[in-house]
């Protein structure tokens, strides 16, 4: 339920942010956030790659504070402004998720 709930944030937050912010090139810009995704390619370095019970900010290496300023800086600068913003939509997600489940256990 969680896990599921989890996956569809992931793809409905950058909608509604690129129709909110970005109405007049939504489609560009919920591309662009959606691209933010890829940061997840970490995981296939954890073992194991998926586990709904882990929380991925400060495990994996593109989820660690100092990548997350980086991403912040990515949002700062126009041309890659979607992609950041996507990308820290994303972190926030993920840290809600860590935050649900330590309600959970
Ligand atoms: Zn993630």
């Amino acid at each position: 339920m969680r896990s599921v709930l989890h996956l569809v944030l992931h793809v409905a937050v950058p909608a509604a942010i690129a129709w909110i912010f970005f109405r007049e090139r939504f489609v560009k810009a919920w591309l662009a956030m959606l691209a933010g995704l890829v940061v997840d390619v970490d995981h296939l370095f954890a073992d194991p790659v998926y586990d709904p019970g882990r929380c991925s900010i400060g495990f994996h290496p593109l989820h660690r504070y100092p990548v997350i300023g980086v991403y912040a800086l990515l949002a700062a600068w126009p041309r890659l402004r979607s992609f950041g913003i996507g990308l820290i939509v994303h972190m926030a997600l993920d840290g809600i998720d860590c935050a649900w489940m330590s309600f959970e256990s």
